[in-house]
């Protein structure tokens, strides 16, 4: 038997493993090579009733000062490979980047993710969350998981469609399990340099449509039915909102971005005063994309009950 375990430490600062550069440090923390690994950590935290937080690239995530008090295993570290099936299949460890995935099948002239690329996140996180951008979610070309149900420590194989994946969400968000890995599937695109050609197209539309130059989450809110979040936002006269070093972007108001400095609570705030904002003037209550990890002093927005 392998007794090497992931190495744990103490006290690791989170700031820097998440794109916002902002929140406290993990209590505990490893960056896991294999699947053994992993269940052994969650064996180790079960011993020690800690809670464990799964982290891929902290693209999605605003991590509160105090931090997480539990054991936070990042797969983005070390949880990565890829391996080509049959020219189209592709399995990978969900700690393997979404873009690094997008640019590989587009250099095979593959197609069915090209729209991805540029989402900074893990392939784990964009299947928990089914990424999606342009008309496209990770939903088109997955095909199975793998999947560490925590409960017990087993593991299971599902299929795409049992995982009930919707607009930013899926039946696994939430509930603690673990995604190990993926398999996807491709076309091969009749004319093999279009997904290639699309992908710089798309990097270059995010690069001028979104604030790339300053530490963000991505889009705060999620789109509310028959409108965007951003132009709500910007309907109430928000852009350069700012609280303390967190500020609704100038160029797309569904981002808030760390002017440098900014700390959870300062986002926390705009995202809480951007809610009361909107829902005061147009009756949407934006609900929040971004996952808040750790303790917040103040609650989201919610309208007084009449
Ligand atoms: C500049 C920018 C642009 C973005 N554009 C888009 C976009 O166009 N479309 C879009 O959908 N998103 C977008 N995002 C958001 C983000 O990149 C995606 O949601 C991404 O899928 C998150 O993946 P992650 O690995 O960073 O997850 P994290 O932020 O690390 O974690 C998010 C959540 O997923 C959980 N999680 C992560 N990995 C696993 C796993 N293996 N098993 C179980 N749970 C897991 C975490 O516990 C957490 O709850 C953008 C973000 C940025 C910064």
């Amino acid at each position: 038997m392998d007794m090497a375990m992931a190495k744990i430490t103490e006290n690791v600062p989170l700031a820097g493993k998440t794109t916002y550069q902002i929140g406290g440090p993990a209590r505990f923390y490893a960056e896991p090579e294999r699947e053994g690994e992993i269940i052994e950590l969650y064996q180790y935290a079960a011993e020690r009733g800690l809670a464990v937080f799964v982290l891929g690239n902290g693209s999605n995530l605003l991590v509160s000062d105090g931090g997480i008090d539990g054991l936070v295993i990042n797969l983005s570290a070390k949880f990565v490979a890829i391996n080509w099936g049959d020219g189209k299949t592709v399995s990978v460890l969900s700690g393997f980047l979404l873009d690094d995935l997008a640019a590989a099948a587009a250099e095979r002239g593959l197609a069915g993710i090209e729209e991805l690329s540029g989402i900074p996140g893990t392939v784990g996180g964009a299947v928990i969350m089914n990424a999606g951008a342009f008309d496209t979610e990770i939903a088109r070309t997955l095909r199975s998981v793998r999947v560490l149900r925590v409960a017990g420590l087993t593991i299971e194989n599902l299929p795409a469609p049992s995982l009930g994946l919707g607009y930013r969400t899926s039946v696994l968000k939430g509930s603690g399990d673990v995604i190990l890995s993926a398999v996807f599937e491709f076309e091969p695109a009749a004319d093999a340099g279009r997904p290639l050609s699309v992908r710089e197209q798309i990097l270059r539309k995010r690069n001028e449509k979104q604030p790339l130059n300053y530490p963000n989450c991505g889009s705060v809110f999620k789109r509310p039915a028959g409108n965007y979040a951003g132009t709500l936002i910007e309907s109430c006269s928000l852009k350069n909102f700012k609280i303390g070093g967190a500020a609704i972007s100038e160029k797309h108001a569904n981002f808030i971005i760390n002017t440098g400095n900014a700390t959870a609570e300062d986002v926390r705030g705009v995202i809480r005063h951007a809610q009361e904002a909107v829902y005061e003037k147009s009756g949407f209550l934006l609900e929040p994309e971004v996952i808040f990890a750790g303790d917040f002093t103040k609650p989201l927005y919610t309208p007084e009950k009449s």
